[in-house]
């Protein structure tokens, strides 16, 4: 038995793709991964989440990776979760609080979260995005949850409402939409990091990110120790219908090393980074290898660049990288960037890619938001 366990242990810590591989041997109700897929499916497509497949609540992740994550909850880890959100979130009081849920999919695992002192109300990213705003400035909530992108576009709407708090979820949230969203509601703007394995980092009260090390195990695969960065590998100690154990993350986090205000012991970062294939690779000046840029230096890169340009999306197919983008002086716009972006690859001693221009956005509220991704690595060989 150890020996079985071992080897599950070491090689899901290696290959995340084991679990779907695995699907119907790792999960304990014997579920088999097609069966919990057709489940989550129809939910999606029927729009009601309430139906339990033997008894457990089955999602989707919304990741934008080939593999589609599927997770199964138990009405019991489905009672541990809430608690523990709302323990982590919302501050005691005996005003009902209303929550609004800006999210693609719903689950039972939100509203079962429902009580005496909290509402939840679930806004379905597949309606016009007007008539939201407006349910939205009717029911007037006091804590408001939705992707990072959502929030910059409620903003921008200029929506009604006054929350008390505001949590970004499910995105990367960038510097400027968090000044944007703050600014707009007078209001901070704080941070969940869940992904489909698990309830992974929040906000502390000082407005700093922390590991939830009282309820996970979290391992540090090192890419850059000087500068913090590592891939998380993850323990859940409270998930047993799909267990988590020695789960490698495709996310890279930035540890930040001084204590947080807040006294808490837990891991305080500085910041997630973003997926692992968020990362360009562009060919290194003097070898034949490649170097891979961390997305938060194309960022900060775009932020400085002259030209005003409001959005955009850079994303690497092999040698070329396109960006999109919206801006009024699209002349100037593209110069600019191409100035910055060639700066920095210099300054980073890497050669230049093709770079295509494209003018718009797809701003597709049901698509996970992806500011900069590498959907192919070029071949430093060719
Ligand atoms: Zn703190």
């Amino acid at each position: 038995m150890r020996t079985v366990i071992g080897f599950i242990i070491k090689f899901n810590s290696l290959f995340k793709n084991l679990k779907i591989i695995r699907y119907r041997y790792i999960n304990t109700l014997n579920l088999s991964l097609k069966a919990c897929e057709q489940h989550g499916l129809k939910a999606e497509n029927n729009r009601d989440f309430s139906p339990k497949l033997k008894g457990v609540s089955v999602g989707l992740s919304s990741g934008t990776s080939q593999q589609r994550g599927v997770f199964l909850v138990s009405p019991c880890e489905q009672a541990l979760w809430a608690g523990y959100m709302i323990a982590k979130n919302i501050t005691f009081s005996f005003r009902k609080k209303r929550v609004a849920l800006f999210l693609r999919s719903n689950s039972n695992l939100y509203e079962s979260a429902s009580g005496l002192l909290i509402r939840f109300r679930f806004f379905d990213l597949t309606k016009p995005f007007d008539q939201l705003i407006e349910e939205l400035e009717e029911y007037n909530p006091h804590i408001l949850i939705a992707p990072a992108h959502v929030l910059g576009v409620i903003a921008q709407h200029r929506a009604d409402i006054k929350p008390e708090k505001m949590i970004s979820v499910a995105e990367v949230l960038e510097e400027t939409v968090k000044e944007q969203v703050e600014a707009r509601f007078s209001c901070r703007l704080g941070e969940i990091y869940q992904a489909t394995e698990g309830y992974i980092a929040s906000t502390c009260s000082h407005g700093n990110l922390h590991i939830n090390e009282d309820i996970l195990i979290v391992e540090k695969e090192w890419v850059d120790k000087d500068d913090g960065r590592f891939v998380p590998i993850i323990t859940d100690l409270n998930r047993h219908t799909l267990p988590i154990i020695r789960y490698r993350l495709n996310d890279i986090l930035v540890e930040e090393t001084a204590p947080c205000s807040c006294g808490s012991q837990f891991t305080h970062l500085k910041r997630i980074e973003g997926r692992e294939d968020d990362m360009l690779w562009l060919p290194d000046s003097n070898s034949a290898k490649l170097t891979g840029i961390f997305p938060d230096l194309i960022r900060r890169a775009m932020y400085i660049c002259q030209t005003q340009v409001s959005d955009y999306r850079i994303e690497q197919n092999g040698k070329t990288i396109t960006i999109a983008y919206d801006s009024d002086d699209t002349k100037q716009a593209e110069k600019d960037i191409a100035t910055t972006l060639a700066e920095l690859f210099s300054r980073l001693n890497v050669d230049k890619l093709d770079i295509k221009f494209s003018l718009g956005i797809d701003h597709d509220m049901m698509k996970k938001q992806r500011r900069i991704a590498c959907y192919k690595k070029p071949n430093c060989l060719d």
